[in-house]
């Protein structure tokens, strides 16, 4: 087989190799069943188990009570941008978005398609290098909309914001979600794909409160309401098997790491490596505020694009994929979400190290 390499990808992205071994097995028989896990009927007890067992590990790691469903949704999180105004934005009230990059622009750009949308912050100003420290909330919002983590800009909301009073929170936490443990009593409604920390992509998590998923707008197309999945524990048309039953693997795997409090800590263990370096690198740069520094995205520049296209194709080279920047902002950024291991961290800062010195 293929060796395989450190995979900086910033999603669909890694997956710990544990999961796909036992993906690998499950793929021409679930357990003893003598069918694949995605040529088993939804319908059937088999796959009911995968989902039931997905359902109780999400619970458990988050602390999930029973005020709130758990679904696993198709569309990605651009279609959650979409479906949380629809549901929840009706005519005549507004919702705060906070802008803290490309994500959550375009999830206040859904928004406006359906109602009005005040913007409660920004660092636009700043190329979003920054999370804003204070909010300027609207009157009334009906929600308040922000983006956990910022995948492109590498920044990263360390608490969650405080929402306008009467209104409930909604985070897009796509790209941090299960990376540290959560308080889901403060939110009203959590999503995320799953491509980045949860699984593959094609799967994604949605955990809203229960009272929230009654008061949604009951006139809008059946699977665009909360409740027709809720109702029919995400199966009201064929859910993605495979997607879920990966999941349920990542969360398996999660709990074994020792939970989110565990991971949290090796997740900070590992950036800090990274961070610790561009500090006193005279090459490399690092991009985001040091008090907004996301755990999961660290992106980086040299200062001249040229050495920054020499940097990612030696480190191609190398061994290490996927640390060109994303295309709006250039630089270089390097995804280690939950499954990235620490020694690879370690091997990157090594290989700039020796960059660096050969650039001298
Ligand atoms: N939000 C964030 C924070 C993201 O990083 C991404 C994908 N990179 C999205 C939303 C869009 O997700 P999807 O492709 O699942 O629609």
């Amino acid at each position: 087989m293929t060796a395989r390499i450190f995979n900086f990808s910033a999603g669909p992205a890694i997956i710990p190799e544990s999961v796909l071994e036992e993906a690998k097995e499950n793929l021409l028989s679930l357990g003893s069943t003598g069918i694949g896990i995605m040529e088993h009927s939804h319908r059937g007890k088999a796959f009911l188990a995968v989902y039931e067992q997905a359902v109780a590990r999400c619970r458990e790691l988050a602390g999930i009570s029973n005020d709130y469903e758990v679904l696993f949704l198709q569309g990605g999180a651009s279609l959650q941008f979409s479906m949380v105004p629809m549901n929840f934005l009706t005519s005549g009230q507004t919702a705060d978005y906070l802008i803290t990059g490309v994500w959550s622009e375009k999830a206040r750009e859904e928004a406006q398609r359906v109602g009005s949308v005040h913007e409660a912050c920004s660092s636009k100003d700043k190329n979003f290098t920054y999370i804003p420290q204070e909010l300027k909330p609207g009157s009334s919002p009906v929600y308040t909309h922000f983006t956990s983590n910022n995948t492109i800009f590498g920044t990263q909301f360390r608490t969650e914001p405080t929402p306008a009073a009467g209104s409930f929170l909604v985070c897009d936490a796509s790209s941090d979600i299960f990376s540290r443990p959560i308080d889901v009593s403060k939110y009203g409604i959590i999503y995320g794909g799953a491509q980045k920390n949860l699984g593959p992509s094609g799967v994604t998590l949605v955990i809203i409160r229960k009272d929230l998923i009654e008061r949604g707008q009951k006139e809008l197309p059946t699977m665009l309401q909360y409740r027709t999945h809720a109702k029919n524990e995400s199966m009201y048309n064929t859910p993605p098997t495979f997607g879920i039953f990966m999941m349920n693997l990542v969360f398996g795997w999660i709990i074994k790491q020792g939970g989110l409090a565990s991971m949290a800590a090796k997740n900070e263990a590992k950036a800090k490596v990274l961070y610790d370096y561009l500090d006193q690198s005279r090459l490399f740069k690092g991009t985001a505020q040091a008090d907004s520094r996301s755990l999961m995205n660290v992106t980086f520049v040299t200062g001249n694009e040229a050495i920054d296209q020499q940097f990612v194709s030696e480190a191609t080279k190398a061994g290490f994929d996927g640390l060109k920047g994303h295309r709006s902002v250039g630089g270089m950024r390097a995804s280690i979400y939950n499954a990235f291991p620490h020694e690879g961290v370690v091997e990157l800062v090594k290989f700039m190290r020796d960059f660096e010195a050969r650039q001298a």
